[in-house]
């Protein structure tokens, strides 16, 4: 029963069968006419799915990472300043790129669990001129999500590009980025787009463009320059057979297929779908009197950073995955050995949000620590199908 097994990490998730059957083809030419179509679309579809009609769409191969650092790489100039709205694991490894590519990161911290607040990010700004802010709309490490609407008005009313790293967030979280006046969003392939690690994935505003065109020094990479990629995803979108470096053919084939799902069922649709999820899935663990990492009013709908029970540790991510379920551990350097991670987005259905719960409870059990769970159905049946 091995294979009956679900894949609960914040990524990489379960894919729809239709998205790896797209993939299990042979391999085309990256200038046939058949890709060519297959990736002007995709290219496409993405305006749709970042709600960035006008909005310049990059996929080139690499992983979330690559994402990040070809957006710091392209909007940072040495000596730039930029504020890095604090808030665990990946907003460091924001500051990190700052600091590799040149520029002066000034970090603006929050309590563990938390974002820091508009004022705090707003005193910041006041301070000194920012040419970029960085925000994480959901910080993978501790499940917290940030006010990215808010935060980019106010790196807008600063005059500061706004950079998302919506890795995991992108296609499951409310993201308007073009109403919103985000300037670069970016996201790997294997989160809630719903296709095998691979492909790295960012929207830019005009605004992001010009600013990138007006630089007074190089790009210092040659495989993450814009510079590069602009005329290939453009010639691509037009239909045109383009070449700077090859494309993960057999990957942009399955992006395809997943983006045409996220965009039949909508994007507001998918939203609310995720956050009807994830009330349900917070909501049981409440009723198993577990913790979560987030505060209040900060709770992803992605995944969920829950504390382990006093008794449990570690030892539940192995029983998780006894009981066919597997789990994350921690992240967050100060409680990496406190607390687990599951992830609930992309294609993820209500039974899978059952069967994990239940798989918890008897994890839970199995290591020393049951859990009431009498009631249990009922409310989240109620909650499921609200
Ligand atoms: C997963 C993740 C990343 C890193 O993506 P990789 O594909 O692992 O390089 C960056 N930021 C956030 C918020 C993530 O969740």
């Amino acid at each position: 029963m091995n294979d009956r097994s679900l894949l609960m990490i914040p990524g990489p998730i379960e894919f729809e069968p239709s998205v790896m059957a797209a993939m299990a083809v042979k391999t085309p030419s990256h200038v046939s006419p058949e890709f060519i179509e297959v990736f002007g679309r995709a290219l496409t579809n993405l305006r749709h799915v970042f709600l960035a009609p006008e909005g310049q769409p990059f996929v080139v191969a690499g992983s979330g990472t690559m994402a990040m650092e070809m957006a710091i790489a392209n909007c940072i100039e040495p000596g730039n300043h930029v504020l890095v709205v604090g808030t665990g694991y990946f907003s460091d490894r924001m500051q990190r790129l700052v600091e590799i590519y040149g520029g002066q990161a000034t970090q603006v911290k929050s309590a563990l669990g938390t974002v820091p607040s508009l004022a705090e990010v707003e005193q910041a700004l006041q301070k000194q001129t920012f040419q970029a802010m960085t925000i994480t709309q959901v910080d993978t490490s501790t499940g917290v999500r940030a006010p990215v609407k808010e935060l980019a008005a106010l790196a807008k009313k600063y005059n500061a590009l706004s950079i998302v790293d919506g890795v995991c967030s992108v296609g499951a979280e409310t993201l308007h980025q073009q109403a919103w006046g985000v300037d670069v969003a970016l996201t790997g392939s294997q989160k809630a787009l719903g296709v095998p690690p691979g492909l790295g994935i960012m929207m830019c505003s005009q605004l992001a463009i010009e600013r990138w065109k007006a630089r007074t020094q190089a790009v210092r990479s040659m495989y993450l320059d814009w510079g590069q990629w602009l005329p290939i995803m453009k010639a691509y979108e037009n239909r045109q057979p383009a070449y700077f470096a090859t494309p993960p053919c057999n990957l942009i084939l399955a992006l395809d297929v997943s983006l045409q799902m996220l965009v039949a069922e909508g994007m507001e649709a998918r939203f609310s779908r995720h956050q009807r999820l994830a009330d349900a899935f917070r909501d049981a663990l409440y009723h198993m009197n577990l913790k979560l990492v987030a505060a209040d009013g900060y709770q992803a709908n992605t995944l969920s950073a829950v504390y382990y029970p006093d008794s449990t540790g570690p030892a539940l991510v192995g029983a998780m995955n006894r009981h066919g379920i597997q789990i994350a551990g921690g992240l967050h350097p100060e409680i990496k050995q406190r607390y687990f991670r599951i992830g609930h987005m992309g294609s993820i259905h209500p039974n899978d949000v059952v069967a994990c719960l239940f798989a918890l409870a008897q994890s839970l059990a199995s290591v020393g620590c049951p859990v009431d769970t009498a009631g249990l159905l009922p409310r989240l049946q109620s909650k499921l199908t609200s």
